[in-house]
């Protein structure tokens, strides 16, 4: 089972000073700025998957590369430009969650394979179109009564039309990636008729789509559904989840590969289980920046709040953080002290508990990745994207070795 982790330019300056909180002047954040697999000794992930929508775009919705950027990525292909080891996989595909509200994906299949072949990707997905909704029961309809929407039906026959063109574009021009096929359903049965249908077209690689809010035992009714009609060597990936205590049984279902951006977006997105321990999450500690907190600045305005005196409180916190970490402060104070300077934000939410749990464990010295060894407690403080982001990328690395010790049992 292979972890292909979703690239949307998230990088960390290696220059950064989280004493001082500063950068290195002379810094050029493409070349000196480094992605997970450049932190760590071994990359936390076997490939990378680059949506065509993150690099430039789509009609709509803008990508998260510059112009120079899109450029480079242009000329030097993908794995040059994400500096990505040679053994490491570079999957591509649309990026169709950027154009879900759209009546018809606003890209055509000869755009998406041209990208995929001259960005020098080794597999390469078709143009689908998401399906949002979900229920079983439709497989159960009585006859006259039609419960699925004409919606879903369109959005179905769509993705495998233009999965169709793809695989004939794909033989015309004989291509140097792998053509994966999208499937789009809504229910078991019709993931099996568009399984079915891809599979007729010689696609060997098939992806699930649409699965991300679905329940586990929702995907697993799928893919029992799916799997006794795949014919080797018909191999599938699971678009956007990551669901480690499923691995051994998606495995038995033909499933190879998954990808999934939540082990990093948890970090800094949610209001808690921020940073992975080896035994539970943990929520991570809220330390705002006064300069740039907005709430702040207009309680500041308004006069409810000196600005001085946050940040005064704002050092406090830090320093006492620090100190904690070196066992020169006790934990009842630091969180006394932490929750004073949150209800200066005017937070209601107290995090007390957490916090307690947290700094009891101490989870950051158990961990031996590169990040929690050079931050040390600042990994699980919750402030900046420097920070914030690193503790992504620790939670990239934890999963991705819980993924390795499951395959070794699996295998
Ligand atoms: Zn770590």
């Amino acid at each position: 089972m292979k972890f292909f982790f979703p690239d949307s330019q998230d990088l960390v300056d290696p220059s950064f000073d989280f004493e001082t909180e500063k950068r290195n002047d002379t810094r050029i954040r493409q070349r000196d700025d480094l992605y997970a697999h450049e932190v760590f000794k071994n990359p936390p992930y076997d490939g990378m998957l680059v949506s065509m929508a993150i690099v430039g775009g789509t009609n709509g919705s803008s990508g998260r590369y510059t112009l120079g950027q899109q450029r480079r990525f242009a000329v030097e292909g993908a794995r040059a430009f994400l500096r990505l080891p040679k053994e490491l996989k570079l999957m591509g595909d649309c990026g169709a969650f950027s154009y879900v509200k759209e009546p018809v994906p606003p890209v055509t299949v000869e755009q998406v394979a041209r990208f995929y072949e001259e960005g020098g990707f080794d597999i390469g997905a078709s143009v689908d179109h998401i399906i949002l909704d979900y229920n079983a029961d439709w497989d159960r309809s009585l006859p006259g009564i039609k419960a699925v929407s004409e919606d879903c039906e369109r959005r179905q026959e769509l993705t495998i039309e233009l999965a169709r063109d793809f695989q004939k574009l794909c033989r015309k021009d004989k291509v140097r990636f792998e053509p994966m096929g999208i499937a789009q359903g809504w229910s078991p049965k019709s993931y099996v008729r568009a399984v079915v249908a891809l599979q007729k077209m010689g696609y060997e690689y098939i992806a699930l789509g649409g699965l991300v809010p679905l329940k586990s035992s929702e995907i697993l009714q799928v893919l029992e559904a799916v799997s006794p009609k795949l014919k080797p060597p018909t191999r599938l990936h699971l678009f956007g989840v990551t669901r480690l205590d499923h691995v051994k049984e998606f495995a038995q279902h033909s499933v190879v590969s998954f990808d999934s951006t939540s082990p990093l977006t948890q970090a800094f997105k949610e209001d808690r289980d921020n940073y992975y321990g080896r035994r539970r999450r943990y929520s991570a500690i809220r330390v705002p920046q006064v300069d740039i907190n907005l709430k702040l600045k207009n309680r500041v305005l308004s006069g409810e709040v000196k600005q001085a005196e946050a940040f005064r409180l704002e050092r406090e916190c830090l320093d006492a953080l620090r100190r904690f970490d070196r066992r020169r402060f006790p934990r009842r104070e630091l969180i006394e002290l932490l929750n004073e300077y949150q209800q200066l934000f005017g937070g209601t939410r107290n995090y007390s508990a957490e916090y307690e749990i947290l700094l009891k464990d101490r989870p950051w010295e158990e961990c031996r990745c590169a990040v929690c060894r050079e931050l040390k407690i600042d990994v699980v403080i919750f402030r900046g994207a420097e920070r914030n982001r690193r503790r992504g990328f620790h939670n990239v690395y934890v999963t991705y070795n819980r993924l390795k010790r499951i395959r070794a049992r699996v295998a």
